[in-house]
């Protein structure tokens, strides 16, 4: 476990070292970010946008909360989502959910855990819309399944977001992913949600919910 003179301790050997092999690398990025991804993603300490994609600073635009909820009425995650699609031109948005989420599980067991039960209840909601599915499922894949569909749920948030509507309206080219990552083998999976038009929504989420109940079956 760190402490915190450690954290001050590893950050200037970092900069050093940056500094060290790629002189200028933190001059270039005072002019302007200009990320192509924004990730969208859980809190969860176990999940670093950067670190699992090998990128770099400058080079994805993160917003993350309680197991990658996007609520249609969540200024914070909707002027995130504003200001990456309007002004950094970013051409994809990851909704990227984790196996083992501790939001998820507990939205599936109806966990009480306080305040964050209101948060979660958006989960729990995700939940009650597919219960016929999940509950056809062996119990030890439901809270991998949901984690899933929650995934896919919010990526069809951000696709009906004002935000997106406009966007597609003008002809901005924005694809939107629906991803899942193992915390037990650091690998990504493509939830096969890529979402390019307001048109493609539906038949996309289709074939997508299905795909999940199949490989869970
Ligand atoms: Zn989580």
């Amino acid at each position: 476990m760190s402490s915190l003179q450690d954290l001050f301790t590893h950050n200037r050997a970092w900069a050093d070292q940056m500094e060290r092999e790629r002189p200028g690398f933190f001059t270039s990025l005072t002019k302007q970010q200009s990320p192509k991804y924004m990730w969208i993603g859980c809190s969860d300490s176990r999940v670093p946008a950067n670190q699992i994609t090998g990128l770099e600073p400058g080079e994805v635009f993160v917003h993350r909360n309680v197991a990658n909820i996007v609520v249609h009425s969540d200024l914070n995650a909707l002027s995130a989502i504003q200001f990456a699609v309007e002004r950094l031109k970013v051409e994809h948005i990851m909704v990227v959910g984790h196996y083992g989420c501790s939001g998820v599980q507990a939205a599936l067991e109806g966990a009480r855990i306080g305040l964050a039960d209101n948060w979660i209840r958006h989960i729990q909601d995700v939940r009650d819309r597919h219960r016929t599915l999940l509950e056809a499922l062996q119990e030890k894949q439901r809270a991998n399944a949901l984690c899933d569909l929650n995934v896919i749920e919010q990526v069809v948030n951000v696709c009906v977001s004002t935000v997106m509507v406009d966007a597609w309206a003008r002809g901005q080219k924005v694809t939107i992913h629906g991803w899942a990552f193992g915390v037990h083998d650091g690998l990504l999976q493509d939830l096969q949600m890529s979402v390019a038009s307001t048109d493609s929504i539906e038949p996309l989420y289709r074939a997508a919910i299905e795909g999940v109940i199949a490989a869970r079956s």
